[in-house]
């Protein structure tokens, strides 16, 4: 593992961390169990949640990687997304009729990045507000008004015009998804690969109102910290590597002759790169993160779309003509880094990683043996460590595209299971 501000260090050890016990996720803050911008719910009629503590699973036996990847997924089957949250949270509702730049304010005091909608008029629960709408607001405001006229636009907007937004530019509306918090996490889990949602609202119904609750918001990065932290025992077997589980994405220039790209199908940029087109890259790629790399292909750093975020809540958006290199000076001191690993770390060492710190990705980098050590050789996710352990039998969805025919595979789906369906709409009215 590694990681740093501006240049990342050496790869992920392979050998594993020394063994700490077992606990739950309780890194999100204690306190009232919702401080809503939105009053539209009450939680009077709730009160299901089951109370009981996460085992781990028994492991009799040493597992082979497959087995271990059943015995997670066994897990799974048993565990509910309640089982992901500590018994008291924090949640950050906003409501739709709240402005942009209000609600950026919002998540920055509150340090989210994405909030669940609330619909006040209808008392319904109305989708999410996430990073991928901000890069869509900007490059809405970068083709069609000044500066000042953007600037002055955000200040009115509110959040339930995005959706115009995104039919300007041609972007398909995120599909409105949720999931009962009952549900098996294993439901949820492939749910989330199934729709490339990156994070799955739960609603449950106010037994009193029979109105919607939002309960909390499932995101893999979640998922992925239960697992590490509560099946450690389970963990330890995932002993394939990065490189022959083809977990990520990896450079083959060959697989493009036309292409100039020498990272392909990798989007990357330099430190010369403008901020807008590595944005341009975010929106029309549906990636969180672009490597920035130098002229012999090392990695220097990582420009994500929090980035974008940070320089929009200030307030500069002609920041985004900027290059990469200005940007980087403002960022927070607290970036936790950039963590780079060997295409020959083992999945196991990923899930140490994760149980020791928060990483939203890993840049595969070449080993100190290769003749150009630190060189660009891949990205991981943790959508493709998530379909690693869910299996590739389950489809890709699509950032928020496809919303039609999951909803019609999820409908057949819960019809044989005999399960409730998940929850797929449209977008915020
Ligand atoms: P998020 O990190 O936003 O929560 P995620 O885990 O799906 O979501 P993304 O960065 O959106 O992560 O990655 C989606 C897919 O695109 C993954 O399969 C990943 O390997 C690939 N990918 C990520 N970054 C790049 C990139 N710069 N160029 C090409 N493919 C990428």
């Amino acid at each position: 593992m590694s990681s740093s501000s501006h240049a990342p260090a050496a790869p992920i050890p392979i050998s594993s961390p020394p063994s700490s016990s077992l606990h739950r996720n309780t890194s999100t803050s204690r306190g009232p169990r919702r401080q809503s911008t939105s009053t539209g719910t009450s939680s009077g009629g709730l009160g299901r949640r089951p109370s009981r503590v996460v085992h781990p699973p028994m492991v009799p036996k040493i597992l082979s990687h497959d087995e271990a990847v059943e015995a997670l997924r066994s897990f799974l089957r048993e565990r509910s997304s309640y089982d992901v949250f500590p018994v008291s949270f924090r949640l950050i509702v906003l409501d739709t009729t709240l402005k942009v730049k209000k609600a950026l304010e919002v998540m920055l005091l509150y340090n989210v990045v994405s909030a669940p909608l609330w619909n006040t008029a209808e008392a319904k629960f109305a989708g999410m507000f996430t990073v991928q709408d901000v890069i869509h607001l900007i490059q809405y405001y970068y083709h069609t008004s000044s500066w000042e006229g953007a600037a002055a636009d955000v200040e009115q907007i509110r959040l339930f015009r995005i959706r115009e937004v995104e039919k300007t530019l041609s972007v398909p509306p995120p599909p409105l998804l949720s999931v009962h918090p009952l549900r098996p996490l294993y439901d949820a889990c492939r749910f989330l690969i199934r729709t490339h949602a990156r994070r799955l609202p739960l609603i449950d119904k106010d037994t009193q109102t029979n109105g919607e609750v939002v309960i909390s918001v499932l995101t893999q990065y979640r998922v992925l910290k239960f697992i590490a932290t509560n099946c450690r025992d389970i963990t330890q077997y995932l002993t394939s590597t990065l490189q022959d589980l083809g977990i990520g994405t990896y450079v083959s220039p060959e697989h493009d002759s036309n292409s100039e790209n020498q990272f392909y199908p990798i989007a990357t940029a330099t430190m010369q790169t403008a901020v807008f087109d590595v944005v341009h890259m975010f929106s029309e790629r549906g990636i969180s993160a672009v490597p920035i790399v130098d002229d012999n292909g090392k990695v220097l750093d990582l420009y994500e779309t929090v980035d974008v975020i940070t320089l929009v809540r200030n307030g500069a958006y002609q920041a985004l003509d900027l290059t990469i290199a200005q940007a980087l000076k403002q960022r927070t001191a607290d970036f936790p880094g950039v963590v780079t690993c060997s295409p020959k770390s083992s999945l196991s060492a990923v899930f140490s990683l994760i149980r020791m710190r928060r990483v939203h990705r890993l840049v595969v980098v070449a080993g100190p043996e290769d003749s150009q050590p630190g060189r660009l050789v891949g990205i991981i996710s943790l959508s493709d460590i998530m379909r690693s352990l869910m299996g590739n039998d389950v489809p890709l969805g699509g950032s928020g595209i496809g919303a039609v025919p999951i909803d019609r595979e999820l409908r057949e789906e819960a019809a044989e299971t005999g399960h409730e369906p998940f929850t797929l709409g449209q977008s915020v009215e």
